[in-house]
């Protein structure tokens, strides 16, 4: 890490106070002539984490990491943030924005002395992420940069019971990160309270607003204080996401990183026009080729995810699915094995398209497009991290060609795309799927007392092997022997059902 704090200098509208508390900078009627953005004066980009006058156990953890100049988002968010001033982000995961607001936010405790006051047991800071594998991120990140900081941080998410989150709240917390529903839910029985809360920081703001997160966020959102702190993160910039900064931050300093809706320029991507049917075996087919040993497969339904991973599995490359119906433990064990590598192939749904940090991914497959064109963007953005290069394959049935425009339309490039498939192995006839859950009985049939028993998997002839229903690590059948097919031209007849 450059160690020269005279090397860089920035100018701030409003410098930083020398105090604990930086008093919150006035408003901008008080202060600034009308315009449209308020960005936030600098000089020169600040490019090493000293002359950021971060606290000294920050600058340790920093080191530790090994990140040795802040990101772009970095230097652009936190000399704002540590001025006390509100901050409107145009950022994706993957350009280091968790540390964007988890510095500022740890450095503040940290020079007000919170670590030490042992009554102060009500969260002074306030994360909310759309997502629980977010929440579990993003408490990481604030264990990691926070390590030599006695700071009390914990993480609160629908899904498990919320027993240990209860207990880790009576115990007391600093910073508190949230996913609305179940931060809602505990507002509600009065077990946890806002009141205190000085930094409010909403990350992934887009995503929550997809999900319907609206109101709780309206409705947390006047638990706080009015004299907050507002961070608010979002990797894009829709027309709703600008009025709810408009009615939540103060005269907000903005900053992009990304150009919105921009794919991150070291992915290669390319799109291969497929029919349906053929979609599997090319997968199978372009995993083998690359000899690809970790990968995300993104489809657009439960199912499909299911389906997909379980034929993976069948054909002996370990795979797992990870979506809405999954458990929390389920979805987490999914995740740790993909990142310990004991399973080559993560096939998501877009639950998983944003927010997570996976090293290494080197191809992402959009097994499916996504309906919504800027999930596209997401879903590629989790290759080609950190610096590293990536494959973004798409498959486009005849079904899909319209998002595939849509798609080309808002990242503006045009996708090189391959028409001629390679020869394609024969995959084991797919099994019949079994319901990670068991479903509610549609309309018309009486359910068995609410309790609906999954069907057995039916048996193959001739199948050897360990074809468990499921998402195990393990490869499955290892049918091996996939015969390659003879296929040298697309076929004509797209198929039309839906994975
Ligand atoms: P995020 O966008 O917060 O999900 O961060 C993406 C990845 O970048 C994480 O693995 C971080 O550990 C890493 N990272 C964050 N800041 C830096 C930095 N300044 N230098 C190097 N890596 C970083």
């Amino acid at each position: 890490m450059s160690r020269n704090p005279n090397n860089l200098r920035r100018t701030f509208r409003k410098s930083a106070p020398k105090n604990n508390r930086p008093a919150r900078p006035e408003r901008a009627a008080d202060t600034a002539p009308e315009t449209p953005s308020t960005p936030f004066e600098m000089g020169e980009p600040v490019t090493d984490f000293v002359s950021l006058d971060l606290s000294p156990q920050l600058l340790r953890a920093i080191q530790d990491e090994g990140y040795e100049t802040p990101s772009l988002i970095q230097a652009q968010a936190i000399p704002p943030a540590l001025a006390g001033r509100d901050v409107l982000g145009c950022a994706q995961t993957g350009t280091g924005k968790t540390a964007a607001f988890a510095l500022p936010v740890l450095d503040k405790l940290i020079k007000e002395g919170v670590a030490n006051d042992r009554c102060h047991h009500i969260p002074r800071a306030l994360v909310l992420c759309p997502t629980r594998e977010l929440a579990g991120q993003i408490t990481a990140s604030f264990a990691t940069y926070g390590r030599h900081a006695r700071l009390r941080h914990t993480a609160i998410y629908g899904g498990v019971s919320q027993f240990h989150q209860e207990k880790a709240l009576r115990r007391g917390v600093n910073i508190l990160v949230a996913t609305p529903g179940r931060l809602i839910d505990l507002l509600d029985q009065g077990v946890v309270d806002l009141s205190e809360v000085e930094t409010f920081i909403l990350d992934e703001a887009d995503r929550m607003l997809d999900m319907g997160f609206i109101a709780p966020i309206r409705r947390i959102a006047s638990e706080i204080h009015e004299d907050r702190q507002t961070l608010l993160f979002s990797a894009t910039m829709p027309r709703e996401i600008k009025s709810l900064a408009d009615s939540l931050l103060k005269d907000p300093v903005r900053v992009t990183v990304t150009p919105v809706a921009s794919a991150a320029p070291k992915i290669e991507q390319s799109v291969y026009m497929v029919g349906r049917q053929e979609k599997q075996a090319l997968l199978h087919h372009l995993i083998d080729e690359h000899s690809i040993e970790k990968t995300l497969v993104f489809t657009r339904t439960k199912h499909g995810a299911d389906k997909v991973a379980n034929r993976l599995n069948r054909a002996g490359i370990a795979a797992d699915a990870i979506h809405g119906n999954k458990s929390q433990n389920q979805r987490q064990r999914a995740l740790d094995g993909f990142r310990a590598g004991k399973c080559r192939v993560l096939v998501a749904t877009d639950v998983a398209a944003r927010g997570l940090d996976i090293d290494a991914v080197s191809h992402v497959f959009n097994f499916d497009l996504p309906n919504e064109p800027e999930a596209y963007v997401h879903r590629i953005g989790r290759t080609g991290r950190a610096g590293a290069t990536g494959l973004a394959i798409a498959f486009c049935d005849k079904d899909e060609r319209s998002l595939l425009r849509q798609i080309e339309r808002l990242t503006g490039t045009k996708i090189a795309a391959t028409t001629e498939l390679p020869e394609l192995p024969v995959l084991p006839k797919p099994e019949r799927q079994v319901e990670s859950k068991p479903r509610t009985p549609r309309g018309g049939q009486q359910g068995n007392h609410g309790a609906s028993t999954p069907r057995p998997p039916k048996r193959r002839s001739g199948g050897g092997g360990n074809d468990r229903g499921g998402s195990g690590y393990g490869a499955g059948g290892g049918q091996g022997g996939a015969k390659p097919r003879s296929r040298k031209t697309r076929s004509s007849s797209y198929g039309s059902r839906r994975a």
